[in-house]
């Protein structure tokens, strides 16, 4: 693979940046990397273990002569970290992000680019309930898509560098509408956290099944929730704030069909359950026939977990 870049600067070193990092490396895609994270903890973890070329004490730092800057922070953080870095960034370099909400990181962001630096925002959509500068692998975008953020006014040298960069790192690449992106994950992604979030908490809940007896006899569908809500706290707080309106409209087409299925139940409506579960199949099989999953039993996963979502 050749090297897109000549300095690639990663703000923030967790999952998604330090992934990116052992992907970059993996391909030789760019010649040096610079990284920052806030707490002083996180850099010595990522100089302890060689995560990044350079580790730098501030973002203006790790910025200085970048190519690309990928800001790798909660969603509710990009803003700050755009202020912050604004005047260290070099004419003619591309900004970039990997926030799970696009429409919000787009009006919070660009205000606060020069004139003269691209601006394309992006998401991979892969990702585990793992987080930090030691969750990352090299594999983690290998086969995933990521979706970039164009519009009629976006630099297409700047555009197809980018690209370059996430296919080199193993992902398929669409460009997308903000708004549309929003949308689409509100469905795929964010409204399944939110139910998974709520079904953990209700079994939490219940006086009549004790905590060992939810754990002890957790059962399949029950288990893969809980590794769904076992998804970073600030991240997933940050999604459900900034991607308000869609989420609320999944949610409440969610609640519908739910109402649905409980009338079915309640009436014996068998009918109704057993052909809305044929359709739901159909849509499991369509998934893996686009080799977004495995059709391994147990999803592949044997006695390790390591089950990819976004
Ligand atoms: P992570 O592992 O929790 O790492 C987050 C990084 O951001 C850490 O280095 C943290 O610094 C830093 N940070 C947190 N709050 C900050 C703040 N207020 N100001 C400055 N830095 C801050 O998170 P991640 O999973 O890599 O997620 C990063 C981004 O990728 C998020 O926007 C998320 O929406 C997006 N994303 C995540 C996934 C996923 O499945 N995890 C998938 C696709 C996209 P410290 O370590 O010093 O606290």
């Amino acid at each position: 693979m050749t090297q897109v870049y000549d300095r690639v600067a990663l703000i923030g070193l967790g999952l998604i940046a330090s992934s990116m990092f052992w992907a970059i490396k993996r391909s030789g895609l760019a010649q040096e990397v610079t990284g920052f994270a806030r707490s002083q903890e996180t850099r010595e973890t990522a100089r302890r273990i060689g995560l990044c070329d350079r580790v730098c004490d501030s973002a203006r730092e790790a910025v200085e002569g970048a190519d690309l800057v990928v800001l790798c922070v909660p969603v509710g953080a990009m803003e700050a970290v755009a202020k912050d870095i604004a005047p260290a960034l070099k004419p003619g370099a591309t900004v970039t992000d990997v926030g799970s909400v696009k429409r919000h990181v787009v009006d919070a962001v660009a205000p606060h680019i020069p004139e003269g630096v691209h601006f394309i925002p992006g998401h991979p959509l892969a990702g585990t309930e793992h987080s930090g500068p030691e969750s990352g692998f090299a594999e983690l975008y290998d086969n995933r898509w990521c979706l970039l953020i164009g519009s009629e006014n976006t630099d297409t040298a700047a555009m197809a560098k980018l690209r370059s960069l996430w296919e080199g790192m193993g992902a398929n690449v669409e460009e997308m509408d903000p708004d549309h992106h929003d949308l689409v994950l509100a469905v795929t992604s964010h409204a399944p956290h939110l139910i998974a979030y709520t079904m953990v908490g209700v079994a939490d809940d219940l006086r009549r099944v004790t905590d060992s007896e939810v754990i002890k006899y957790s059962a399949a569908g029950f288990r893969d929730f809980t590794r769904i809500a076992a998804s970073d706290p600030t991240m997933w707080r940050d999604v459900f704030l900034t991607n308000k309106e869609a989420t609320l409209e999944i949610l409440g087409r969610f609640t519908e069909e739910l109402f649905a299925l409980q009338r079915a139940i309640r009436t014996g409506d068998g009918d109704h359950l057993f052909d809305y579960f044929t359709h739901t199949r159909a849509i499991r099989r369509s998934i893996i026939e686009a080799g977004q999953d495995t059709d391994a039993p147990n999803f592949g996963r044997g006695q390790v977990t390591g089950q990819k979502k976004d």
